[in-house]
């Protein structure tokens, strides 16, 4: 074997895998979690702008003076948090880099990291790269809640952070208040480290909000809170993401990113400057232009037979499909996913791709609805097939 033990440890990721399969096949595809659908105009013309401009060289590492104030901005104008571009901000490639560079500045090898189940699936690699060991606590259907006890009891002398993301890919559970709490109170008590992934920060449904840890009594100092442009602007190819972390965590999430990959893309950091100060009303429009799709898929999920879990924030719908494997004799959710491409022509993601204790996922499948309403209806009609 000419590659090291440690890509080894990582399984192919199956949600790009999908995006293949389904070029092959045709059909329609709710697998990879990505829009179907243009950014926002003026968010193009900046990245325009800036490619005609100064911008061709390396920015800062960290990232460009400008992006930094206008991150620091945002936290102070949406959360009220005290912010300092200077100290607290790092942007890096995307939050999938943001979240490996602060896992490689947290954490040591032989470290235990708490990792709420189901999760989005590159934390996993996060972890192996880092050399640390994850330890998993379930969140629970149908609303994926945890059990307090077992957040502390997973708690060890090695346990150095929890990370959770919310609102949360693939369930779409937007953490309550108190939830934050209870893991604040266990940051505080056994001094760890809350990582916690926000990038659907401006996706919430029913009127929920969004509430950063960070904003916790204490917690600001502990915290590291990582977004990015991709979702909320949809521009996942811009490879843009942040952090905001105490100064200490900032310079160990600098000095790993510096070595990871030097620093994200210059003029999309400037382009990125005009997407985080578009006015209040386009976070308003994107709230309810997502919260119009999950209703549009949640019905035809619901009519075609599935048993589904209403997201509350996100893109993704998890649903259930045991009676389906059932009906059809498909062995689990990896098969049944394959089924659905080459029978149904809709691509999705098996649910086992977001559990670490795989037998939790063998019965779900999980839909994205960042797609325009044509092909959320195509999707629909073509899933019918299964409720005859
Ligand atoms: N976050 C997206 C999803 O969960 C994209 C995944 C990826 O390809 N990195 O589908």
């Amino acid at each position: 074997m000419r590659i090291s033990e440690r890509v080894q440890g990582f399984t192919e990721s199956v949600i790009r895998e999908m995006t293949r399969v389904v070029a092959l096949h045709g059909g329609v595809n709710l697998a990879q979690g990505m829009p179907d659908f243009p950014p926002p105009r003026e968010v193009v013309e900046a990245a325009h702008r800036a490619l005609d401009g100064e911008f061709h060289q390396y920015a800062i590492t960290w990232g460009a003076p400008r992006l930094r104030r206008a991150i620091a901005d945002k936290y102070r104008k949406l959360y009220g948090m005290d912010v300092d571009p200077d100290r607290h901000v790092t942007v890096c490639c995307g939050s999938t880099e943001t979240m490996l560079s602060t896992l490689l500045a947290v954490l040591n090898p032989g470290d235990q990291i708490i990792i709420f189940e189901p999760f989005y699936e590159n934390y996993g690699p996060g972890c192996i790269i880092a050399g640390a060991e994850p330890v998993w606590v379930p969140l629970t259907a149908p609303e994926f809640t945890f059990d307090p006890d077992r957040l502390r009891r997973a708690v060890s002398p090695r346990t150095r952070a929890i990370v959770f993301n919310t609102p949360n890919n693939p369930s779409g559970k937007v953490f309550s208040r108190p939830e934050l709490e209870t893991i604040a109170d266990v940051c505080l008590a056994h001094d760890l480290i809350a990582i916690t992934d926000e990038i659907y920060e401006h996706i919430v449904f029913d009127g929920l909000g969004h509430t950063p840890i960070a904003t916790l009594p204490g917690m600001a100092d502990r915290t590291v809170t990582i977004s990015g442009i991709s979702k909320s602007y949809s521009v996942t190819g811009w490879r843009v993401g942040y952090a905001v972390a105490p100064p200490d965590i900032s310079v160990g999430i600098r000095r790993a990113h510096d070595f990871v990959t030097v620093g994200a893309p210059h003029p999309l950091q400037e382009a990125a400057v005009t997407a985080l100060t578009l006015p209040d009303s386009y976070y308003v429009w994107l709230r309810e232009m997502y919260q119009a799709k999950r209703d549009l898929l949640l019905g035809s999920l619901k009519d075609a037979g599935f048993v589904t879990f209403t997201p509350h924030g996100a893109y993704y719908i998890l649903t259930e499909v045991g009676h389906f494997l059932e009906r059809y004799g498909i062995a689990d959710d990896a098969a049944f996913a394959m089924w659905l491409v080459k029978e149904v022509g809709v691509a999705t993601v098996p649910g086992s791709s977001f559990y670490a204790h795989a037998e939790l996922g063998r019965t779900k499948i999980r839909f994205c609805f960042p797609k325009t309403d044509d092909v959320l209806r195509e999707a629909g009609e073509r899933l019918q097939k299964l409720s005859r």
